[in-house]
């Protein structure tokens, strides 16, 4: 059995029996709502019990699917077809190992540029999550992009987090609707409450911004990994960038 759960812990759930082998997605649904790409494994319905709810909230990007997060922390658990009886669950949420790997890659022609595809320029930034009640602009390019694979990204991303520092005097709100939580560290992660995409993340020093959630060519660049030694059993990072135990 695994256990599973979002990082304000008002999601928990158990996984009994096989569960499929991950996909990686990176279509932009789940760019957004993942701030990176999100990684999934599946099983059927009546193996995964939720054990606790109370903050658990659908958003329906589409007819076909619906997208299950935390409304309290604004992790992105999990995701359903319509009238299937599979779930699909992340398992970055997963605690302890999962024995899973990942198999397979969809949508990478819609990943964003700054980990897949080629050099670009941006000078201005545009950023919103799914259901676009959040809008921002900020001034590009977006430079350096950190992966973080910290059990606190781990478990709101569903995956690992990708992310660039932006202050906040950078950043013009078109549209805001967002929710703070603060995580065990003192870190504040804004995201939305209503389709659970997260947005900025800031400590006493800095803050920045996700990744996934910016919609135009960024000109930014994935250049390092970083709490690596909290990863998730289930992948590999063979890209070759430099990686690093710690924080730094
Ligand atoms: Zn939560
Ligand atoms: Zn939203
Ligand atoms: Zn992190």
């Amino acid at each position: 059995m695994m256990r599973g759960s979002c990082l304000c812990g008002g999601v928990v759930f158990d996984v009994l029996g096989h569960s499929r082998p991950v996909i990686a997605c990176h279509c932009t649904q789940c760019r957004k709502q993942s701030g990176h790409f999100w990684a999934a494994s599946a099983v059927s319905e009546d193996a995964l019990t939720l054990v606790k709810s109370d903050t658990l909230a659908w958003y329906a990007a589409s007819d076909s699917a619906r997208r299950g997060f935390c409304n309290g922390c604004g992790a992105f658990l999990f995701w359903q077809a319509m009238e299937s009886d599979q779930i699909s669950f992340a398992p970055g949420a997963i605690d302890g190992p999962t024995g899973l790997q990942i198999a397979e890659h969809w949508y990478e022609d819609d990943a964003g540029d700054y980990y897949h595809g080629q050099p670009t320029t941006a000078e201005v930034l545009y950023g919103s999550c799914l259901c676009g009640a959040n809008r921002f602009t900020l001034s590009g390019p977006m430079g350096e992009v950190w992966g973080c694979h910290c059990h606190q990204c781990r478990k709101t991303s569903g995956h690992y987090s990708a992310s660039f520092d932006a202050p906040t005097s950078m950043i013009e709100w078109h549209a805001r609707r967002t929710r703070d939580h603060v995580g065990p560290n003192g870190g504040v992660r804004s995201f939305c409450p209503t389709c659970g995409s997260g947005l900025l993340f800031r400590s006493a020093s800095e803050q920045s911004v996700e990744a996934g959630v910016i919609d135009n060519p960024t000109a930014g660049r994935l250049v390092r990994h970083i709490h690596v030694s909290s990863k998730g059993d289930y992948y590999e990072l063979t890209d070759g960038l430099p990686q690093s135990p710690s924080g730094e």
